[in-house]
């Protein structure tokens, strides 16, 4: 296939059959290979293209930028447990102080006492704070989360996130995305 632009950074957005992205988090992006591997599959529509054109021997086409799919897949219920999501579910915020650089993770029960890997036990922890906690329990040194932490839905992740969108959205994929972000800067 001759391709003429450089298309690393031309992902498309891929949405479920009711057209909502089929998910926030990671926001569900194809590499236009998979993208348009999907179109002649016939498993896709595609709803929006980039301003470029792919080649090749037996066809021309526009570069897919969103796609969705011909069947519905049922989104999960939970989103996964990775750090990207436990600082969303914590907005980015220290729960200690609300700090919102250096951060890192705080088992609130230490692992060293038994705390495990949980939705449940990790919080957003600022360095500073993360240090003074160290191997203690929130009452022996009097540092509690601000919220209990807890397992998300993805409603929940769905409703900070719009507070802190990827770096990169093309704007074909803003429509599909968030009705609070502006449309022109
Ligand atoms: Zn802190």
């Amino acid at each position: 296939m001759t391709v003429h632009v450089s298309l690393e950074n031309s992902p498309a957005l891929v949405l479920n059959a009711d057209f909502r992205p089929l998910s926030y988090y990671p926001l569900s992006l194809w590499s236009w290979q998979d993208a348009i591997k999907a179109i002649f599959l016939d498993r896709v529509h595609v709803v929006s293209n980039y301003d470029r054109v792919i080649k090749s021997p037996s066809f021309e086409m526009l570069l897919p930028s969103v796609v969705s799919l011909k069947d519905y897949v049922r989104p999960a219920r939970h989103p996964a447990f990775t750090r990207f999501n436990v600082f969303l579910r914590d907005k980015f915020q220290c729960q200690y102080c609300g700090a919102r650089d250096e951060l890192t993770f705080d088992h609130v029960i230490p692992r060293s006492k038994g705390g495990r890997t949980t939705w449940e036990n990790v919080v957003a922890a600022c360095a500073p704070c993360n240090l003074r906690k160290a191997n203690r329990l929130p009452r022996e040194i009097k540092m509690f989360p601000m919220q209990e932490p807890f397992q998300p839905t993805v409603h929940d992740l769905h409703n900070n996130g719009r507070a802190f969108p990827p770096n990169h959205l093309h704007t074909s994929w803003l429509d599909y995305l968030y009705w609070d972000i502006e449309l022109e800067p």
